[in-house]
């Protein structure tokens, strides 16, 4: 075990970063974070904060030398610098299952090989791969391979085509050709897994998005138990089959009551936020837990919970082009509302800038509390999966 005051190492600077680092330090641990932006939401918080490229030489010599650990924040992280500091530290997750979820490509062929369930697909790696994939995909979506997120490098292609100019705007890059599925819903499932295998799935969320980004989580998902129970399943076999080390989160689609897995990611997710309000333990102690080799905590929750993201538009209500802070009064007046911001320096539109949680024991009421502080903050658009809408 990994016991405080030892310094643990943290590769990115976002927002997934700095909960990470608040839960480690209320533990009595250290941390280092390694970011290039010198305003990083985490790096400001950490008790220190290397602003250097993450494959500074200079930068990855000094987190191996003061870190007992290091773990990461953001699946993009060049495998190269994961696989020098496991040489030194512990780094969990490890390098090939971060490899896996960074790449569309190997995160369907890993899906395929095991067994789990994933929409109809085919690797393009070049003009050839289009011209013979299946006439079942489509319409399709085409995402690159790599480096996606936010529904960014992707494009909804009708036909053959429609994927061949697409493939051209996205410069030839890897991409998967995926069949478009009906989606009932899109649910996520976060877990904690430790070295002995002990796993501790939290409860799963609902999530509905907006122009391609996460708007709001609801938990428990209103979905019968038995797709909980598969869904858990699920995800606990994708992280034993990785052999995971960490907090993972698995994205679902439900299409004609079934379970399809979208994606995973190798670190904490928006969709868990929800887990720092509701949950005896938040799946960022539970990244800790798990690196640091302590017992996982249960991930029960409490309470029934509705997350809402709050974006950098809200910071451009007003027609003047200039930013303005949103009156946060009308969201702190609720007693059940939990407002988390990241102290990003620029709000921009799209941008993640913080998020609230309303928490309370009937998920229905906690639900139209929520979206009432959604648009009493200035969130207009009608949220595209409306919580509760079964009654
Ligand atoms: P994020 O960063 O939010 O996870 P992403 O860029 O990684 O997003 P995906 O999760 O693959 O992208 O897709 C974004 C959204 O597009 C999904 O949440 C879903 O609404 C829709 N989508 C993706 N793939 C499909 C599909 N095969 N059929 C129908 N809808 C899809
Ligand atoms: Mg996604």
């Amino acid at each position: 075990m990994i016991l405080p005051p030892a310094t643990l190492g943290m590769l990115g600077g976002g927002q997934l970063g700095r909960f990470f680092v608040m839960a480690a330090q209320e533990l009595g641990y250290r941390v280092v974070v390694l970011d290039p932006d010198r305003h990083s939401p985490a790096g400001r918080v950490a008790n220190e904060h290397l602003a250097a490229a993450y494959d500074d030489p200079d930068a990855l010599d000094r987190m191996a030398e003061s870190c007992a650990a290091v773990t990461t924040e953001f699946e993009n992280v060049p495998a190269d610098t994961l696989a020098y500091l496991s040489k030194f530290v512990p780094v969990r997750p490890g390098a090939e299952a971060v490899a896996i979820c960074q790449n569309r490509s190997a995160e369907k062929g890993f899906l395929k090989a095991h067994g789990f369930p994933h929409a109809p697909y085919a690797d393009i790696r070049g003009e050839g791969d289009l011209a013979t994939a299946g006439d079942d995909l489509f319409p399709g979506i085409l995402k690159v391979a790599r480096f996606g997120y936010d529904g960014k490098g992707q494009a909804r292609v009708g036909d053959r085509a429609a994927a061949q100019a697409a493939f051209h705007h996205f410069k030839h890059e890897p991409c998967v050709l995926e069949k478009q599925l009906r989606l009932d819903s899109e649910v996520s499932i976060v877990l904690g897994r430790g070295e002995d295998g002990q796993v501790a799935c939290f409860p799963m969320a609902e999530n509905s998005h907006c122009h391609g980004i996460l708007d709001v989580s609801v938990v428990p998902a209103p979905l019968p138990e038995s797709l909980h129970a598969e869904a858990r399943a699920v995800a606990a076999g994708i992280a034993a089959r990785m052999d995971y080390v960490g907090t993972l989160a698995v994205e679902f689609f439900v299409v004609g009551g079934h379970l399809v897995v979208n994606e995973m990611a190798p670190r904490p997710h928006n969709s868990g936020h929800y887990t720092i309000d509701a949950c005896a333990v938040s799946q960022y102690e539970q990244q800790v837990r798990a690196l640091c080799g302590l017992p996982l905590g249960a991930g029960r929750a409490d309470r029934a919970a509705v997350m809402v993201n709050l974006l950098g538009d809200l910071w451009y209500l007003r027609d003047d082009h200039h930013a303005h802070e949103p009156d946060w009064s009308r969201l702190l007046a609720h007693p059940d509302l939990r407002l988390h911001l990241y102290g990003k320096h620029h709000p921009r539109p799209g941008r993640k800038m913080g998020h609230f949680t309303m928490v309370g024991t009937d998920l229905e009421r906690v639900a139209d509390a929520a979206l009432a502080a959604r648009h009493a903050i200035g969130i207009t658009e009608p949220v595209a999966h409306p919580p509760m809408r079964r009654g």
